[in-house]
């Protein structure tokens, strides 16, 4: 097993495959332009499969394909089922934003796809527009009702919670989720690259999240099952199940075990890391599996990263990156890195 310096292994790695998005979140894209991926340096499927079977003989078990919005790369089911070949890699899954995902659930499920992971920060329509400058509602409830039809392993919903915004609607969304069987995590307001209105008054906390929770349902009691899932999983009196991923009051980075690789084939090990490893420039310059498994491993065993825990240290937390320093790379921003 390959292990960090704090000894963390390299267990899972996402995959981000294109920097576009058909929303504009304001936690994650609330710029009115951004600098974009050259198109020449996007990795090919082919590229990312290689690297993926790389990844397999390192460790890594799981693989989550992530954007930007994944589901705009072209025939993503294509890229599924190279994936799925890949005996060491026995969990594929998804993080989507639902729009597209009704009219390629099928075809993702039928590819090898196990499980999906769908955001909805809100109920109400008319609050997507402008929370996410996206109209699409009702697609991205007919993606959630597709997934959860196609027969997947697990269907999940991911909503970030912000204060003055959605937090008014945390118990809708649980009843939401829970009447559907579907499982919700409540993550919280995190001040990654490309969170330019971020300031922690407008993070809703876990602490406050199981509050309203309980307050509504009584106790909540939490599960404690597999240290190293981002989110704390808790049950409900009824038996209802659902997380809270509190990346930025309660870090968890001793028990990273995560990886990204950019769409441009850059490898973060950490959503605050500064530098990247180019595995794009090694493939295309020809080098063979075993120098860059070499390359990843080193890169990896030397690895220091604890990001929301130093940021969590800080007398006086602010935005992470201004504008500028995004566009002069955006490699910075959380859609290139896959959040
Ligand atoms: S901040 Fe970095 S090290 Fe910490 S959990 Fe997130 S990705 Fe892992």
């Amino acid at each position: 097993m390959l292990l960090d310096t704090f000894s963390r292994p390299l267990r899972n790695l996402r995959i981000s495959v294109t920097d576009r998005c058909n929303m504009r979140c304001r936690y994650c894209m609330p710029e009115a332009e951004y600098v974009w991926l050259p198109r020449a340096s996007i990795l090919t499927f082919e590229e990312i499969d290689r690297l993926a079977g790389i990844f397999g003989g390192l460790g890594v078990r799981k693989v989550r394909l992530t954007g930007g919005e994944p589901l705009l790369r072209h025939d993503l089911p294509t890229l599924v089922r190279l994936l799925a070949r890949h005996e060491p890699l026995r969990d594929l899954a998804l993080t989507t934003n639902g729009i597209l995902l009704a009219r390629h659930a099928e075809a993702l499920r039928t590819a090898g796809l196990r499980r999906v992971t769908v955001s909805l920060d809100t109920l109400r329509p008319e609050r997507m527009v402008t929370f996410a400058r996206s109209g699409r509602h009702a697609e991205v409830l007919e993606g959630i009702a597709a997934a959860a039809a196609a027969g997947f392993e697990s269907v999940k919903l991911n909503a970030v919670i912000i204060r003055g915004h959605n937090d008014d609607e945390v118990l809708d969304l649980l009843e939401f989720a829970s009447s559907r069987g579907i499982e919700i995590r409540f993550i919280e307001y995190m001040d990654v690259g490309g969170a330019t209105r971020w300031d922690m008054g407008q993070v809703v906390s876990q602490r406050e999240i199981l509050e309203a929770v309980a307050a509504r349902h009584g106790e909540v009691t939490p599960l404690r099952e597999d240290d190293w899932a981002p989110a704390e999983r808790f049950r409900l009196p009824d038996g209802t199940i659902f997380g809270v991923v509190a990346s930025t009051t309660v870090p968890f980075c001793r028990t990273c075990d995560r990886a990204r690789l950019t769409a441009d084939g850059t490898l973060f090990l950490c959503l605050y890391g500064e530098r990247g490893l180019d595995l794009r420039e090694l493939l295309r310059l020809g080098a063979g599996d075993e120098e860059i498994a070499a390359r990843i491993a080193e890169t990896w065993s030397t690895r220091t990263d604890r990001g929301a825990e130093e940021r969590a240290a800080l007398p006086d937390r602010g935005v992470l990156h201004q504008i500028d320093s995004l566009r002069a790379d955006p490699r910075r921003e959380m859609h290139t890195r896959g959040g």
